[in-house]
């Protein structure tokens, strides 16, 4: 069943103002998107613009701007900063944002959970809840947003690669990465919005067709059907050749350079013979290469550095571009495959 957006923060203009029932002028429509997309007011009250009246009805029908509150955060030694919501319709989502000198990225969640079920990451272990509404992610980046404002910064870029599979929330996410793209809201750039799968075929080739210039990261992690299937469940629905004819057609119709993400984890992928079936796999293709080295949730181990070099220096002879992602937020549990679900007590 398609969802039906009720929450303001997942709303575009016309909406807005469809959901006033047509009672206000189309610009006031536009001034409420552009406070609560760009400006990232946190109540109505400070839409300071507005008829009184108008405020107050959007309070009675939308109770907040946020369909979240925050129940806790967490500071990084290294800057990276984690968010613990709470979801007024229910459960809990965490939201990342990773600082940088010329950069501000928040990594989002797109579901409660997951139930892609690969074997290395933490978000998929507690099991799957529900899929976001738009107004739940748009609003991860609103709340940061607002935090940022009053330091005088400002989001640079967005990765869907928080909680959840983002193309198995298909609708939900692409009105999420249209709301932020909008041009009168936080007007983010398209190629600044990054959304990352596992590999669901199908929705690749959607996305494709899509007329939105997102990056496109592929988590890959395995360079044969056997060894994938093992790591990442999915694999089995969508062998790797079906999803390298996916990321093609991705290319074809967006000229647009795909992302692989691959963490490296020790005596299971990290071999030079796997780097160099890696290289043959990716060449001719439109690629960049991220290795990520695993952040250990179960069994799993870390390669040792010269081992994660030696993997990168495969690729790099190939003429494959590599680059090795820098750790972030691993001392407060915010790196990749870090996230889980969390039991938010009632009373908060
Ligand atoms: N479901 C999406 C996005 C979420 S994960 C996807 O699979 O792409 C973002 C990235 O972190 C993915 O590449 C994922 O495979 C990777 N990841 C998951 N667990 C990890 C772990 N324990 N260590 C390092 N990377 C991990």
């Amino acid at each position: 069943m398609q969802h039906v957006e009720r929450h303001i923060a997942g709303l575009f203009p016309e909406e807005i103002s469809e959901r006033l029932g047509g009672r206000v002028p189309a610009y006031r429509a536009r001034q409420i998107f552009t406070w609560l997309q760009k400006k990232a007011v946190s109540s109505f009250q400070e839409m300071t613009n507005l008829p009184r009246e108008l405020t107050n009805e959007l309070e009675d029908l939308f109770h907040s701007v946020w369909p979240l509150t925050l129940v806790t955060n967490r500071l990084s030694r290294d800057g990276t900063e984690k968010y613990l919501f709470a979801l007024a319709a229910g459960g809990a989502i965490e939201t990342v944002l990773l600082p940088e000198e010329q950069r501000q990225t928040v990594c989002i969640s797109t579901q409660v959970g997951c139930a892609m079920n690969c074997s290395f990451c933490a978000t998929g272990q507690s099991g799957f809840q529900r899929d976001l509404a738009a107004s739940e992610i748009v609003a991860q980046v609103l709340f940061v947003q607002n935090r940022l404002k009053q330091e005088g910064k400002q989001i640079t870029n967005i990765v869907y690669m928080g909680m959840g599979e983002p193309l198995a929330n298909y609708g939900q996410v692409l009105r999420s990465a249209r709301l932020l793209n909008h041009p009168i809201g936080l007007n983010l750039g398209a190629r600044r919005l990054t959304i990352s799968t596992c590999g669901l075929a199908p929705q690749i080739r959607r996305l494709a067709e899509e007329d939105l210039q997102v990056n496109l990261a592929v988590s890959l992690h395995a360079v044969d059907d056997r060894e994938r299937s093992a790591l990442m469940p999915v694999n089995k629905a969508y062998p790797l050749a079906e999803l390298l004819a996916a990321c093609d057609y991705y290319t074809e119709r967006t000229n647009r350079r795909i992302s692989y993400e691959y963490a490296l984890i020790s005596g299971i992928n990290d071999s030079p013979k796997q780097a160099e079936r890696l290289a043959e796999l990716l060449r001719g293709r439109l690629c960049h290469v991220n290795l990520i080295p695993i952040n250990p949730v179960g069994r799993e181990a870390r390669p040792s550095e010269q081992r994660i070099a030696e993997f990168a220096r495969v690729l790099e002879r190939a003429r494959i571009p590599v680059s090795i992602r820098k750790e972030r937020g691993t001392d407060i549990e915010a790196a990749c495959g870090q996230l889980r679900r969390h039991e938010v007590p009632s009373d908060v």
